[in-house]
């Protein structure tokens, strides 16, 4: 991506010392975004700083990390590419679905998103879509990563199918006793209640577990990170609709939900010793002569254009850019000779999370044409640790017709794994999906588990079928091969991954979030009993 290249060539100039002049010529990192922006030249200043700690970024390994090392006293800095999404009754912070803008799409994002050819301003958006051969990855870009844009279904892997597909060494028990039970406090985590699933635009929910419950398929509540009280406000028109119209499926203008900037963030925040820098996308890291850490950054305005660029130096860094931010940061530095020495199996063992999203069509139900949401119910299929998956019924975003459509979503435990390669041409790591990499645990499993509960009346259509994408990317620098199991990079001292790159290629039947938070916490533990004070 051009993007990339001028990153690098900002970089080069750094590197061959013309930075120490105080004033460099930098583009523009929005040459893709939009035609005129990448043509633009900026006279940018260059800043140099020390740091104890800098964590790359604000996600959910990212706001264990930065919360935890704050309370162990540590300093810590945390690098956003992405905004702040202020919230509160009756805001218009988010973009809606039905109706969408320039605030849906990350500027560096490719130009055509799934085909389409995108003509929206340049703006630090909430998704950036990264395509790769067979697969586009969709990552958030946002203070609080991908708590901001997502649903917050929130589940906890059953013992046997976590056992099966993550290393035993985590300590299953444990982690049921205390780290998973930390991150749901943390989050708030909380059913819908009775009293709003039996309001009119929840019949969504109410069929879909009908049809569970006469499939003989097992339905559960799905924890959210969402105080509903601001649902049952809605109800009572206190407050304009956001829950109850199913409208937040980028973002909940009204408030209620705890994300990560919001919990963790603010938290760490609020100890004094945690800065979050906002707009910081950082561009590469290097190791120093003197076995420290350099991170270069660029500091942008909303629209991408490079206000400055930082070159920061740091004891300890900690990647949680997600795992393909986190991913492609260490491959390009591994392919140009910046930090020697990584573990070869870094950039493989990368998985989807068997992700799928299904639009289930039956004009014998009236799924209605604004739907509550964003999540009620779901069927968790964990009895067999090798076929495990999950079905769920999310809100369709509201389009005020009637379509007697209504969501599924589907992921699962699966042995397909990508692998990333390094494209010199672009300064990037490029995704390599096998194109029927899941096709074990879709076909025999999630897509029978769909059709059993839509049944035959139904037209079911795997949207994932036209347009290979998962919401779930998972690996990358796993643990076990790249990584311990505290995240601390094989071989590199100082430099750690906590987050979704960690994670051995799937979630073990369930949507990441939890596990991605509750490893980072037990993580943390060992690190501010072992590290901090030597390493930190
Ligand atoms: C639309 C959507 C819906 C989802 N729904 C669910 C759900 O219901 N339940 C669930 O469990 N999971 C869901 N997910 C997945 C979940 O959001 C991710 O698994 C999770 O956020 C990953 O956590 P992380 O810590 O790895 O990284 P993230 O939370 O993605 O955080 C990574 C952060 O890194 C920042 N970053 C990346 N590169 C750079 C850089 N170079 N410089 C500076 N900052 C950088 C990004 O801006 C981002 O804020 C959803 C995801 C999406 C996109």
């Amino acid at each position: 991506m051009g993007g990339s290249n001028l990153s690098a060539l900002t970089r080069r100039s750094f590197l061959t010392g013309a930075a120490a002049a105080g004033l460099i010529l930098a583009g523009s990192t929005t040459a893709n975004a939009a035609p005129g922006i990448g043509a633009r030249i900026n006279r940018v200043t260059v800043t140099r700083e020390e740091h104890r700690v800098i964590v790359i970024d604000s996600g959910f390994g990212g706001g264990v990390t930065a919360l935890r090392l704050a309370q162990a006293g540590v300093p810590v800095t945390v690098l956003e590419r992405g905004r702040r999404w202020p919230t509160g009754p009756n805001a218009t912070t988010f973009p809606r679905v039905a109706n969408p803008d320039k605030r849906i799409l990350w500027h560096k994002s490719f130009p055509e998103v799934f085909g389409q050819r995108l003509s929206v301003d340049p703006y630090v958006g909430l998704v950036e879509a990264v395509p790769g051969e067979n697969m586009t990855a969709l990552c958030a870009a946002a203070v609080g990563g991908g708590s901001i844009v997502y649903q917050g279904m929130s589940l906890q892997p059953s013992r046997d199918v976590f056992n099966t597909h993550f290393p035993n060494e985590l300590d299953w028990d444990l982690m049921n006793r205390v780290h998973y039970p930390r991150v749901a406090r943390m989050l708030g985590l909380a059913t819908a209640p009775d009293e709003l699933v039996a309001s009119p635009t929840y019949a969504a929910a109410r069929i879909f577990a009908d049809r569970v419950r006469a499939a003989g398929m097992p339905l559960d509540k799905i924890p959210m990170p969402i105080d509903w009280n601001f649902a049952l406000a809605e109800l009572r028109g206190e407050m304009a609709s956001a829950y109850t119209n199913g409208a937040g499926a980028l973002g909940v203008n009204n408030g209620g939900k705890h994300t990560v900037d919001v919990t963790y963030i603010a938290e760490a925040e609020a100890t004094g010793r945690a800065t979050v820098e906002v707009m910081h996308d950082v561009t590469d890291i290097e190791r120093a002569a003197d076995g420290r850490w350099t991170v270069y950054v660029d500091r942008t305005d909303e629209t991408g254009t490079v206000l400055e660029n930082k070159i920061l130096t740091t004891d300890a860094l900690v990647l949680a850019a997600g795992s393909l931010g986190t991913t492609r940061l260490l491959m390009r530095a591994a392919a140009k000779g910046q930090i020697t020495d990584l573990p070869d199996e870094l950039g493989r063992g990368w998985g989807t999370n068997a992700d799928r999203i299904y639009m289930w069509t039956d004009t014998t139900e009236n799924f209605g044409a604004v739907q509550g949401g964003p999540v009620v119910y779901g069927s968790k299929n964990w009895a067999d640790p090798h076929t495990a998956h999950t079905i769920i019924q999310a809100s369709l975003p509201s389009f005020q017709i009637d379509t007697r459509t209504t969501t599924l979503v589907g992921y699962g435990v699966s042995n397909g794994r990508g692998n990333f390669v390094y494209d010199g041409g672009r300064d990037d790591a490029v995704l390599r999906w096998p194109y029927e990499g899941d096709a074990a645990i879709q076909n025999n499993h999630i897509d029978p588990a769909v059709r059993r509960i839509a049944g035959d009346a139904a037209v079911v259509i795997d949207t994932n079928q036209v347009v290979p994408s998962t919401w779930h990317p998972l690996g990358g620098a796993n643990m076990g091969s790249v990584c311990d199991l505290d995240g601390r990079v094989l071989g590199q001292r100082g430099l750690y991954v906590l987050d979704g790159a960690l994670m051995p290629g799937n979630a073990a039947a369930c949507n990441p979030s939890m596990t991605i938070a509750a490893v980072a916490e037990r993580a943390l533990d060992n690190l501010v009993a072992q590290d901090v004070g030597t390493v930190i």
